[in-house]
């Protein structure tokens, strides 16, 4: 039966609470155990997906097709361990199972209320899995306080209470702010957050404080007496460098050896973090730096791309360099040349997005990656922006489009269309898209299998001709045009098993261009860096040295 740790956050919103779960779960797993981690979101959205990244970030896609936070993407680049749909619940997924459940009347005649009926449904959600795991880690979004998290704080009060003795605890996230004028830390508003949890029921185990200076001594004193805690258990997080540095920080502050005081597991297995240490080397001594221009649309806000730009960091890990990455607005030269704004990058990659702003941009930087021999990385509708351009500029269909667009403009300018809606087979059953389907869960959601030609490029980067990764899309090359588009130079390398749906393409006289429809970035991680990021930015450091 499985520990729980819940993880909760006060003072402010932003504290790193994901990374400071993921970093946990990290080196619970250095010590010989297995974990598993979660998030329960308090927003009524029933899930990330119709969000826009400007909302939220990054939507993260698990392999059996749920749409989550961005954190989960951090637990899995921290433990290895695949997401599932059962790592991810928000209120409006818990509301919406209730009032399907009252509908049918699953609760006869009963009235309906938070607590219990929409407090059970979250136990009921905790419990999942609970025999598979040594520790199951359970963060809480938002922060103590926020109406909307009530409910998720009051059943993880009743769960622990439920479980027997000592088999739960709970860790806080807060902030101590730092007074310039007088020099100090302040504790107080860790006391206020610590309290407002108490009021509820919930007594921490573990404080967790960001500071951006040394904790003294008196102060942690004074924490750990004034919120009811010990000592040892009030971890300092300092900034740090680079995310990565944090389970080797958090261990060093004595965080995972509080965690095993506070579950009395004695003596605690010692730790191997041989792992994390080649991690901090290979981030901290970079031979080189290579610069990658990602074009995109939600430039201002990186989270929109959180793990292409974790996943780019792996690469230049693998290849010992650092990637410096470089926002590009592609609608800056959507009526213009696109070379004054791509000049002097090793490397392009054209990221996932929805919606036409920006892709005539998009299709310039492909052209410009294509012809200058620079080497190129479409995902999703970067492959998109590829093949839209391979068809104008090479196959001489000078008004190819998609029906993405089209549908949007309502009319029909491109001819011929060369990306459709399309069915596809999901396990055993077709499933088919219209335009005019509900937004929420509805794309071609998680991992599917390709088949990769043998001798390609790709086949080549993955040493494999059967892979599988992740999607999260509505439309596909129409395979119609494939034979146009080969003759054009356009292989296209890697297809769904019954070959209905290209999956990658490739140019054959080009050093590096490769367009993938679905999401490679979302499976790498610091000590497993993805094949297809690693070869990127190997054939970035190549260009380094001819420029
Ligand atoms: N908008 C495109 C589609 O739905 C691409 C989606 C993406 O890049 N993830 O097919």
């Amino acid at each position: 039966m499985a520990r729980y740790i819940f993880i909760t956050g006060g003072v402010v919103s932003s504290l790193g609470k994901g990374l400071a779960s993921a970093a946990l779960g990290a080196l619970l797993q250095a010590r010989g155990f297995s974990v598993r981690l979660r998030k329960l979101d308090p927003y009524l959205n029933v899930d990330p997906g119709t969000m826009s990244p400007f909302e939220h970030g990054e939507v993260f896609v698990t392999d059996d097709g749920a749409e989550t936070d961005l954190d989960l993407g951090h637990y899995e680049r921290f433990t290895g361990v695949p997401a599932r749909q059962t790592d991810s619940v928000s209120s409006g997924r818990i509301y919406s199972t209730v009032l399907e459940k009252e509908r049918r009347g699953d609760y006869l005649g009963k009235t309906i209320q938070v607590v219990p009926h929409v407090t059970n449904e979250i136990k009921e959600f905790l419990k999942i899995g609970e025999d598979e795991v040594d520790f199951m880690l359970c963060e809480i979004g938002g922060t103590v306080g926020d109406i909307e998290g009530l409910p998720f704080f009051e059943a993880i009060r009743q769960f622990a209470h439920d479980k027997k003795r000592g088999q739960c605890i709970f860790m806080h996230l807060t902030l101590l702010p730092y007074l310039a004028a007088s020099g100090e830390l302040k504790t107080k508003p860790t006391q206020h957050s610590v309290k407002e949890l108490q009021s509820i029921g919930i007594a921490p185990d573990i404080l967790v404080c960001r500071s951006e200076h040394p904790i003294p001594e008196k102060e942690r004193e004074k924490i750990a007496l004034f919120c009811n805690v010990r000592k040892e258990a009030v971890v300092a997080a300092y900034d740090l460098k680079s995310i990565y540095e944090a389970p080797l920080a958090y261990h060093e502050q004595g965080l995972d050896q509080a965690v095993l005081d506070a579950f009395d597991i004695s003596p605690a297995p010692a730790p191997n973090l041989a792992m994390w240490h080649d991690v901090y080397d290979r981030i901290h001594n970079p031979e080189g730096h290579v610069k990658v221009a990602i074009v995109g649309k939600y430039t201002q806000l990186e989270d929109a791309y959180k793990s292409i730009a974790e996943a780019l960091t792996h690469g230049g890990m693998a290849n010992r360099v650092k990637v410096k990455i470089e926002w590009v607005d592609a609608e800056l030269f959507d009526r213009e040349d696109a070379a004054p704004y791509l000049e002097g990058y090793h490397a392009i990659l054209v990221p996932g997005g929805f919606g036409e702003r920006g892709t005539e941009g998009k299709i310039k930087a492909a052209q410009f990656a294509r012809e200058k021999k620079i080497p190129y990385l479409g995902i999703c509708l970067g492959m998109q922006m590829a093949v839209i351009e391979a068809a104008r500029n090479v196959a001489g269909l000078a008004k190819a489009g998609s029906e993405e667009f089209d549908h949007e403009a309502g009319g029909k300018r491109f001819e011929p269309v060369v990306y459709h809606l399309k069915e596809w087979v999901q396990g055993n059953h077709t499933v088919a898209r219209k335009a005019d389907d509900d937004k929420g869960g509805t794309m071609r959601l998680g991992a599917y299998t390709a088949s990769l030609t043998p001798g390609s490029k790709v086949a080549d980067v993955y040493g494999s001709t059967t892979i599988e990764e992740r999607h999260r899309h509505r439309y596909e090359v129409d395979t119609k045009y494939r034979e146009t588009l080969e003759s054009a130079g356009l292989l296209f390398s890697g297809m769904s098993p019954d070959g209905k749906l290209p999956e990658i393409v490739e140019w054959q006289d080009h050093p590096w261009f490769i367009g993938v429809q679905f999401h490679p970035e979302l499976k790498s991680k610091p000590f497993a860096p993805h094949p297809l990021f690693a070869d990127f930015v190997r054939a970035a450091v190549e260009m380094s040295r001819l420029v």
